[in-house]
């Protein structure tokens, strides 16, 4: 192999340094995300699971810079992006960033494409923000962007408006937004959760055939283990605002760790099992303001936990080459037989 190739690879795209990201409650600060610190490489794609609560979106908006002003911020850490920190970065140079080497796809493609304007004109946006065109080069710039998302007739579709289209073709016309520019990094926050199951499978193929074309990384967000076994290389998984278990993703779906991703696995149907039941896991994620000092986060829901769990806090460790875990029960700090 080319070693100057291989070193190019493992250069770091993305490099999240102990992040801590917090919201003002009552003048009190909360941390959101609590000293993350993860990587995602040229080429890759990165899946961050965990239920609802769990940090995932905050932590994509810390790395896009868009936290609400006045509640959100990022307390300390650094995110640093092609080797530049975004902290130091002016706000004029960040709004550069954003779209043109960065940009994110959110959920609902309704409450981000503006209902009043035609899809074209939020399209042609994107290029006179941030290249130099004409109005006539940035229509037909649009209109083979829809063309390869998949939208037919893109010639009709650029004049018209979002509550004319489907929820999957409104899904194409932010995927064509966010990769007007060819981004480095394209973030992915639950991007087909509000579609269905088809029309969710389709969206997904095209994502990864642009990031195969553009040679883009991607961050997904998702709930979905389903969705992260069909996408990522690497999987990171979330919980109260920690990372619990981080491997690639043949490891995590054969040889989870942490109880909560054995737990998050239990819960996906089987095809081949009639169960009357789906497994659920117990509990609720805890809030923000009630969320446990000291020891591990997830004592409260852990079917495994000891009574040191409450005490003590478990770090983010190597378990194996490429496989860390914060739990107790793979503490290398413990001698071999204590571990269960
Ligand atoms: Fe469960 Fe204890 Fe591990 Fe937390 S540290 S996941 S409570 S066993």
């Amino acid at each position: 192999m080319n070693p100057e190739k291989t070193r190019i690879k493992e250069v770091p795209l993305l490099d999240v340094r102990n992040l801590e990201t917090a919201f003002d409650i009552d003048g009190t600060d909360y941390n959101a995300v609590d000293d993350v610190s993860f990587q995602v490489k040229p080429r890759q794609i990165v899946g961050i699971v965990g239920e609802s609560g769990c940090g995932k979106s905050v932590m994509s908006l810390s790395i896009m810079q868009l936290l609400p002003k006045g509640i959100g911020k990022v307390k300390s850490g650094q995110i640093v992006f092609d080797g530049i920190n975004l902290e130091k970065m002016s706000e004029s140079q960040i709004n550069k960033l954003r779209g043109n080497d960065v940009s994110m796809i959110f959920q609902e493609p309704m409450t981000s494409l503006n209902p009043v304007f035609t899809i074209g004109y939020q399209l042609q946006e994107v290029f006179f923000n941030h290249t130099i065109i004409s109005r006539r080069n940035a229509r037909l710039r649009s209109i083979a962007l829809l063309k390869s998302v998949g939208i037919s007739r893109p010639e009709k579709i650029v004049d018209e408006y979002p509550h004319q289209l489907s929820g999957g073709m409104r899904q194409r016309v932010m995927i064509a937004i966010a990769i007007a520019c060819q981004p480095k990094l394209l973030i992915a926050d639950e991007p087909t959760t509000a579609l269905d199951v088809t029309v969710q499978a389709q969206i997904l193929e095209l994502l990864k055939g642009i990031q195969e074309v553009n040679d883009m990384s991607i961050i997904l967000i998702t709930h979905d283990l389903g969705v992260v076994a069909e996408m990522c290389d690497e999987v990171i998984v979330m919980y109260a605002g920690k990372i619990v278990e981080r491997t690639d993703v043949d490891r995590l779906f054969h040889n989870p760790k942490h109880p909560y991703t054995t737990l998050l696995l239990g819960a996906i149907p089987k095809m081949d099992e009639q169960e009357d039941r789906l497994n659920s896991i117990q509990g609720i994620v805890p809030s923000l303001i009630n969320m446990p000092q000291v020891g591990c986060r997830f004592a409260n829901r852990c079917p495994k936990a000891m009574p040191e769990c409450t005490t003590i806090t478990p770090l983010l460790e190597n378990v194996e080459q490429g496989h860390e875990v914060a739990c107790l029960l793979f503490d290398t700090s413990k001698p071999k037989e204590e571990m269960r």
